[in-house]
């Protein structure tokens, strides 16, 4: 099966926005980007594969499991665009809290916790609280909480868009690594570089519908 396989999904809220007969296939191990502006219809199509959006119409599933089903959810993990943490937690004990709430084992979340705080360049700060944390930095713990279950696919909502160049160049590197580990990714972005640097492939999305898709350079230099 594939990683990833969008049937025309199509989310349309009362006030007619969301996106529409959206198809995409992604295979195992690669690296998918859709790109468009905000409001385009990227964390509306991300939220309906995550299982928080119920589709109007159309179908997709994910390593063969339809979305929204507890099988299709254990494959995933995902950072959305705004992530909110308890911040008087260190970020040790908000990755611990995620590894809990997806039943994961005190043992296994003993030795993945630190791990996982390590690949995100937080091992040295993983007792601070999260409210003295950059926002580079609390990026990263919701890399690291979106891990936790070891998911065989990431999604990403812009992840680094609210972030400076080096908080950019950061998680890009995180991100390059995970591909390189044959996880699937499934990235949204606005920022071209973003998708440049990371996707196989990438789907222009705008106003709801996919206006091109194809690799980066097929996307991005015809005209
Ligand atoms: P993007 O992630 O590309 O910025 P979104 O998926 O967040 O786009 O939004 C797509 C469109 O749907 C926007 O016009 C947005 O205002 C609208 N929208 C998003 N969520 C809702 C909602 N819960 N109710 C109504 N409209 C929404
Ligand atoms: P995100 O990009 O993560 O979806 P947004 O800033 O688009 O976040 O939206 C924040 C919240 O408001 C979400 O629950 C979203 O569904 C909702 N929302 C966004 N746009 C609209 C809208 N035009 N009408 C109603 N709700 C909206």
């Amino acid at each position: 099966a594939a990683a990833i396989e969008a049937v025309n999904l199509t989310k349309q809220y009362d006030n007619g926005r969301g996106c529409r007969d959206v198809s995409i296939r992604v295979g195992k191990g690669e690296a998918f980007g859709f790109l468009g502006p905000n409001g385009a219809g990227k964390s509306t199509f991300v939220k309906m594969l995550v299982g928080l959006v119920t589709p109007t119409s159309g179908h997709a599933r994910l390593l063969g499991e339809p979305i929204g089903t507890l099988a299709a959810k254990r494959h995933i993990g995902y950072l959305p665009e705004l992530y909110r943490y308890q911040e008087w937690l260190s970020g040790e004990e908000v990755v611990r809290l995620h590894a809990k709430l997806c039943g994961i084992q005190r043992k296994v979340a003993d030795e993945r916790v630190p791990r996982l705080l390590e690949e995100v360049g937080l091992g040295l700060r993983g007792r601070d609280r999260v409210k003295n944390y950059s926002k580079g930095m609390q990026q990263r713990l919701g890399l690291a909480c979106a891990l936790v279950n070891d998911p065989a696919i990431v999604f990403l909502d812009e992840p680094s868009s609210a972030l400076d160049p080096i908080g950019r160049r950061e998680v890009r590197t995180i991100l390059a690594r995970l591909k390189a580990q044959g996880k699937t990714i499934f990235l949204n972005s606005h920022l071209l570089e973003d998708v440049e640097a990371l996707c196989d492939r990438i789907a222009l999305l705008n106003n709801g519908v996919i206006l091109r898709h194809g690799s980066v350079s097929e996307v991005i230099h015809t005209r």
